[in-house]
C-alpha cells in the first residue's frame, strides 16, 4: 500500500510529540500535503539550497528536518529572499518538508537521550524537569463474544501499562440500551426499536501520546456500527520528559581525556573546553544545541562536566569562576548524530520507504 507523507506524520508525532515543543518554536509539516504519496525520505538538520539539490537529485518526496525550515514568520515568499527562494524550491520541486525541534531533543530516544548513549553514558536521568505526559482512562462498551479482540486490540496499541505489568484492564457486566434510528446498519436490533443487552464496559489506561492509535485499534476491533467510549483525564502523573539528561560515565577520567572522547564520538572538528583540564570527570549532564542560564546552574549541581554547543564567551567566563567544566563541542555536532539515528528509525517503520540521509551538510563553522 502507498505511504502517504501524513502515514509518516503520524508516526514522527508518536516519537516526537508536537506537545513536548517549547512554545517558541515552529514544528510539524512547514511545506506540502499530507495526502503526498512518498517513495522517499531524507533526513537533516537544516533545509539548506544543498540539500533541496541533492534531496531533488534522489527524487525525494520528503524531507524530515530537525531544525524548522520556517521559524520566524515569513512576511513574503519570492525569489529576492534567500528563504522565500527555498520555500518556493521546495514547492515547484513538490517536495514536503516536516520539522521536529525541540520536541525532538526531549522525547524518549530523542537527541539527548541519544547523545548521552553516544558519549556511553549510564544511568541516564533528566537534567531538568520539563513536561509530564498525561494519563488517560479510556471505557469502552462491548458485547461479550468481542470482549476479547477488543480488549487485545487496545492492549496490542500500548494501552494497559502500569509500571511494568501490561495488558491491565478491568472489565464489569451491564446492561446497555440504544435505539437505532433511520440510516443506521445495526450490528444487533432493528430501526426503531429499544434494544436493551448484556454488554460489558473495559476499562484500561494509555498516555496521550498513543490515545489516537489506541482509539483507532479499538474501533477496528469493535463490532458496532456506533462505538461507544469514554476518554477522561487521570490525576495519576504519567512519564516525566526532561530536558537534558545527566548520566554516570563507566570510568572517571580527566577532563582533556572526556573531551577527546565527545570530539570522537561525536565527530566534531573541535572541541573547546571550559575548566581545570586535568579535574577528575565523573558524572557528564549533556544538552544538545544551545542552552540558558538554568541548564548552567543544573548542570553545575548535578554534574561534574557539561557538554553542550553555543557557548558564548561572558557565559564561558562565568561557568569558569562557578568552577564549572564544560565541553562546547558544537550546535551541529551535538544534534547531527540524531540525523542516521533517525534514518534506522524511519527505516524499520516503513520498510517500503527509501530513507536516507544526505552526505552534503556541513557545520557552518570550519576549524582553521
Ligand atoms: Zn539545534
Amino acid at each position: 500500500m502507498a505511504v502517504k507523507c501524513g502515514d509518516i506524520i503520524r508516526f514522527m508525532e508518536e516519537f516526537a510529540p508536537p506537545r513536548l515543543a517549547e512554545d517558541w518554536d515552529n514544528v510539524g509539516l512547514m511545506v506540502g500535503s499530507r495526502e503526498d504519496e512518498v517513495k522517499k525520505v531524507m533526513v537533516c538538520l537544516d533545509v539548506t539550497p544543498k540539500v533541496i539539490e541533492a534531496a531533488s537529485e534522489e527524487n525525494v518526496d520528503l524531507i524530515i528536518s530537525h531544525h524548522p525550515l520556517i521559524f520566524k514568520g515569513l512576511k513574503r515568499i519570492n525569489r529576492e529572499d534567500f528563504k522565500g527562494k527555498i520555500v518556493m524550491d521546495l514547492i515547484q520541486k513538490g517536495i514536503n518538508v516536516y520539522s521536529a525541534h525541540t520536541n525532538l531533543d526531549v522525547t524518549d530516544g530523542g537527541i539527548n537521550q541519544y547523545l548521552s548513549q553516544v558519549l556511553g553514558l549510564k544511568n541516564i536521568k533528566n537534567l531538568k524537569e520539563y513536561k509530564i505526559e498525561r494519563l488517560l482512562k479510556l471505557v469502552v462498551f462491548v458485547p461479550k463474544e468481542s470482549l476479547d479482540t477488543v480488549r487485545d486490540a487496545m492492549s496490542k496499541a500500548g494501552a494497559g501499562w502500569i509500571g511494568n505489568y501490561s495488558d491491565c484492564s478491568f472489565t464489569t457486566e451491564g446492561i446497555g440500551t440504544f435505539r437505532p434510528q433511520e440510516g443506521t446498519n445495526p450490528y444487533i436490533g432493528t430501526q426503531g426499536n429499544l434494544e436493551k443487552l448484556e454488554e460489558y464496559r473495559v476499562e484500561t489506561v494509555a498516555s496521550e501520546r498513543i490515545i489516537d492509535r489506541v482509539v483507532s485499534a479499538m474501533i477496528s476491533a469493535h463490532p458496532y456500527e456506533e462505538v461507544a467510549y469514554d476518554i477522561y483525564p487521570l490525576e495519576i502523573p504519567g512519564k516525566e520528559y526532561g530536558m537534558g539528561c545527566v548520566g554516570e560515565m563507566g570510568s572517571a577520567m580527566q577532563l582533556d581525556s572526556f573531551a577527546e572522547v565527545v570530539k570522537n564520538k561525536l565527530n566534531a572538528g573541535n572541541v573547546r573546553v571550559i575548566g581545570n583540564l586535568d579535574r577528575e570527570i565523573k558524572k557528564a549532564a549533556v544538552f544538545c544545541g544551545s542552552f540558558d542560564n538554568d541548564i548552567m546552574g543544573l548542570a553545575k549541581s548535578k554534574a561534574d562536566v557539561l557538554v553542550t554547543g553555543d557557548v558564548k564567551y561572558h557565559d564561558a567566563l562565568d561557568m569558569l569562576q562557578m568552577g564549572m567544566c564544560v565541553i562546547d563541542a558544537g550546535h551541529f555536532s551535538t544534534e547531527r548524530i540524531i540525523v542516521p539515528r533517525l534514518v534506522e528509525i524511519l527505516k524499520k517503520k516503513f520498510s517500503g520507504v527509501e530513507v536516507m540521509s544526505n552526505n552534503v551538510e556541513e557545520d557552518p563553522f570550519k576549524y582553521i
